[in-house]
């Protein structure tokens, strides 16, 4: 049986106090909000913090609201809630159908926005007991000096694998973070970095008090595609999100491809492929093709590497696919 390990537990009801309880050091809070992932890494010993700040309680963390600017939407509201709310259905259905696509039903009605957003990287070698990564020495990420999916690299790249990420880097969204030093704004995309052992810019003592979605987004057509082994719970092994402007021709478009490294990719070049052309079969196969080149999966998950690429331009047509037919 895997038991929680030894620590303190704080449950905040408002955002400064839930703040002043978090450490500026790494690794001595933890931050649970819907506890999903972060529950099981504790009985993995993968977090071992002193105190547990569990933010359920902070009621003005948990809001959607439309305003003329942005659909505005607080780190506490549910994935559950997040497929079913009918302005995100309506506006941003790629959204809504990434939420309903995490994991499970019982995991999506406690599982939050905020915490698939921060969802800590996954890796064959680091997703185990702590029994299982000791017999394996560790590795670089957790406890350990090396990596064993890039044995001369210096950098961890297990893999970013939250759903959500990659709509609301093609929806051009926003995080807000909140912490001791004051409030900052920043784009999703930004907010990730390619480092697996710590794969976004929060710092210990900050948390994500807020993702906006741009009114400009609304009237993108938009489609999310995620490869799993089991339909019913798994993590994406492969996960596309991409969203374009299409007005006869197409004036502006947006891929990324995830589940592959630490940061999901923004496929680059796309303007010049598909910029001012109908998104035609000639075009969607081009898109296509760019994301096969420049994707390169990892063996960060205990999926075949080969695979995964293969499907990359499988799973691109088919999220274009779905933007084009309206579906999602
Ligand atoms: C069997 C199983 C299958 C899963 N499948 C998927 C899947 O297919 N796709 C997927 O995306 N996820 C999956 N998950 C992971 C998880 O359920 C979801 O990502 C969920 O949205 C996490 O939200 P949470 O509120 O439970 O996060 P928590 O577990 O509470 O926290 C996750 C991380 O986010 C941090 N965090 C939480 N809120 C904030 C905040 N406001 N600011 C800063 N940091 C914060 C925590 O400190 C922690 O590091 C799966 C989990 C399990 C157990
Ligand atoms: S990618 Fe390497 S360093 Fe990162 S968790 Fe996996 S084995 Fe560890």
């Amino acid at each position: 049986m895997l038991t929680l390990p030894r620590f303190e537990w704080s449950a905040p009801r408002a955002l400064e106090e839930a703040l002043a309880l978090l450490s500026p050091e790494h690794g001595r809070t933890l931050l649970v909000a819907g506890g999903t992932d972060a529950v099981p890494n504790l009985k993995h010993r993968l977090h071992e913090p002193e105190r547990v700040v569990h933010l359920a309680r902070v009621e003005e963390l948990r809001y959607v609201r439309a305003t003329p600017e942005a659909l505005e939407l607080g780190p506490l509201v549910t994935l559950s809630e997040l497929a079913a709310h009918p302005l995100v259905r309506r506006d941003h259905p790629s959204l809504a159908r990434a939420a309903g696509l995490v994991a499970g039903p019982q995991l999506r009605n406690m599982g939050t926005l905020g915490g698939n957003l921060c969802l800590d990287t996954r890796c064959t070698y680091y997703n185990q007991t702590f029994f299982w990564r000791e017999a394996l020495g560790f590795c670089l990420k957790k406890d350990g000096a090396h990596c064993h999916v890039v044995p001369q690299g210096r950098r961890c790249v297990a893999a970013h694998s939250s759903d959500l990420g990659p709509v609301l880097i093609v929806l051009g969204a926003e995080v807000e973070i909140a912490g001791p030093r004051g409030r900052r704004t920043l784009a999703v995309d930004e907010f990730f970095v390619p480092d697996g052992i710590h794969n976004n810019v929060l710092a210990p003592d900050e948390m994500v008090i807020r993702v906006a979605i741009p009114a400009r987004a609304r009237g993108l057509r938009t489609g999310y595609q995620k490869l799993r082994p089991r339909g019913a719970i798994d993590f994406p092994m492969l996960s596309v999100a991409f969203a374009a402007r299409v007005n006869g021709v197409c004036e502006e478009a947006r891929l990324v491809v995830s589940a592959l490294a630490a940061k999901p990719k923004v496929i680059g070049g796309l303007e010049k492929l598909v910029r001012g052309r109908p998104l035609d079969d000639a075009a969607i196969e081009a898109v296509a093709g760019a994301a096969s080149q420049q994707c390169r999966p990892q063996t960060n998950v205990p999926y075949d590497q080969d695979y995964r690429h293969a499907m990359v331009p499988v799973f691109v047509k088919r999220a274009i696919r779905d933007a084009l037919e309206g579906g999602a």
